[in-house]
């Protein structure tokens, strides 16, 4: 293993030189490790500053998205900020290298993978990290209050990190873990920066003061307490009764809120929205409410992020007499069309779905599930005759054409087929294991029949 050990301040690591199969760089800064020409399995960071290990785990993770990182630090670990970007802390190091190498293999099941976007590396960060929650953090200089450190990270340049969280949610890659705040955005510009200000429901001026009230029993005025205090007793301003006892005499009303513009005396002021960033006030029900969730990858998830990846295993398959999906289906319209004038010349389709390649990939990784497929290519192609025609019409759907063969020679071709499922098996016990269906012109054909509508009616058989 790697490790590059990023030293920003002096402390020691206990224990982790004793190893062998270990081989440690020191570095002084992140732009050394990215520069080296060593290609490092972990970064390990070595610094008490807060900020300094967000900034180089930023960078580092945004050269190299899947790389375990972790830290050693005097500072106290729980409610650091850094938490949503790092992989963990250097405890010992039987658990940093455990932990280090459950995140590099699960990475190095993804080699070969396709174009690195954002979906792809937020995604696959995630593959490699199954407990993995991502916490929204409040940071006062966001215009949302909350964000998202590791979508930050990923996000390309432009992104708005708020709505991309949105559209993986809605496309259920990934799932809400918790609820951990909700915030009100100003429907006109979207900002979370809200000044909540008290007003006068008359006439909206905000010089409102809360003041203690009397009413008096015998007129009923009620006024400011001020207005009753002369010397050291309470008189009505209006009928200057003397007022002795509380209930008796008098009592202090509800409303204790004046306007000093209007004069106004009310019970409860109203309340506005005055939005920091655009100006517009608004009332609290016209404000977007939107709740922040903690997230971790969806079951849905993990499937498309591992399934975009078996293309390359599955490719074994088209060595195979393959041909592309159109001149397949043109080859099977002729067929068709023969068929009708000559109702010998049978003809048969066999429909194969791969049903469990992404779990095998998943299970005993890429290489295994690989020479899993290669067995099963390799019988397969003993078993096949020149003349048929193989095609995919999707990752897991394998297509043959078997032209003169008829059902029952179709029925044999399967029961050959499924022998071989063995042949497939590995050490361990798992195996490939795939859904036939098929069709014969001479038990199946119908008058208006195409290649299209043979291949929809297996397919929705097969999946
Ligand atoms: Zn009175
Ligand atoms: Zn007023
Ligand atoms: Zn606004």
């Amino acid at each position: 293993m790697q490790i590059a050990l990023l030293k920003l301040s002096n402390k020691e690591i206990p224990g982790i030189e004793e190893h062998k199969h270990i081989f440690i760089t020191e570095f002084i800064s992140a732009d050394n490790i990215l520069e080296s020409d060593i290609k490092f399995d972990v970064v390990l960071i070595i610094s008490n500053i807060e900020n300094e290990i967000i900034s180089t785990t930023k960078e580092l993770r945004s050269e190299n998205h899947l790389i375990p990182i972790f830290v050693s630090t005097g500072l106290e670990k729980n409610k650091l900020k850094y938490n949503a970007y790092i992989d963990g802390y250097y405890e010992s190091f039987e658990d940093f290298y455990s932990k280090c190498s459950s995140i590099i293999e699960i990475g190095n099941s993804l080699i070969n993978r396709g174009v690195n976007d954002q979906d792809n590396k937020i995604l696959e960060f995630l593959l490699c990290r199954p407990d993995y929650v991502a916490q929204p953090i409040k940071d006062w200089k966001s215009r949302k209050i909350y964000t998202y450190p590791i979508l930050n990270v990923f996000a390309d340049e432009g992104t708005d990190t708020e709505q991309w969280m949105q559209t993986l949610h809605n496309r259920d890659l990934i799932a809400q873990v918790e609820l951990v705040g909700r915030i009100r955005e100003c429907p006109f510009c979207g900002s979370a920066h809200l000044m909540f200000v008290d007003i006068c429901p008359n006439c909206q001026s905000i010089d409102i003061v809360n003041v203690p009230f009397i009413h008096c029993f015998t007129c009923g005025n009620i006024e400011p307490q001020e207005k009753f205090i002369s010397g050291d007793s309470l008189n009505c301003p209006r009928c200057m009764t003397h007022l002795r006892h509380i209930g008796v005499d008098y009592d202090r009303p509800l409303e204790n809120h004046l306007c000093n513009s209007c004069g106004h005396i009310f019970e409860e002021p109203n309340v506005i929205a005055n939005c920091a960033e655009c100006g517009n006030n608004s009332k609290s029900e016209e404000l977007i409410t939107i709740e922040k969730y903690s997230f971790q990858l969806s079951e849905h998830g993990k499937v498309v992020t591992q399934h975009d990846n078996i293309s390359d295993v599955i490719k074994i398959l088209d060595n195979i007499n393959y041909a592309h999906l159109p001149y397949f289906q043109f080859i099977t319209n002729w067929l068709i069309s023969m068929y009708k004038r000559q109702n010998d010349m049978n003809f048969s389709i066999v429909g194969l779905n791969l049903d469990n390649m992404a779990q095998l990939i998943n299970t005993i990784g890429r290489g295994k599930a690989s020479m899993i497929l290669h067995g099963f290519a390799e019988s397969l192609r003993k078993l096949v005759r020149t003349s048929d025609i193989c095609t995919r019409s999707s990752e897991t759907h394998f297509w043959l054409l078997l032209p003169q063969t008829d059902s029952k020679g179709c029925e044999q071709f399967i029961k050959r087929l499924n022998d071989i499922k063995h042949v497939s098996e590995h050490e361990g016990g798992e195996a490939l294991s795939f859904t036939i269906e098929s069709y014969s012109s001479d038990k199946d054909f119908d008058q208006d029949e195409t290649s299209e509508l043979i291949m929809a009616a297996l397919s929705s058989r097969l999946s």
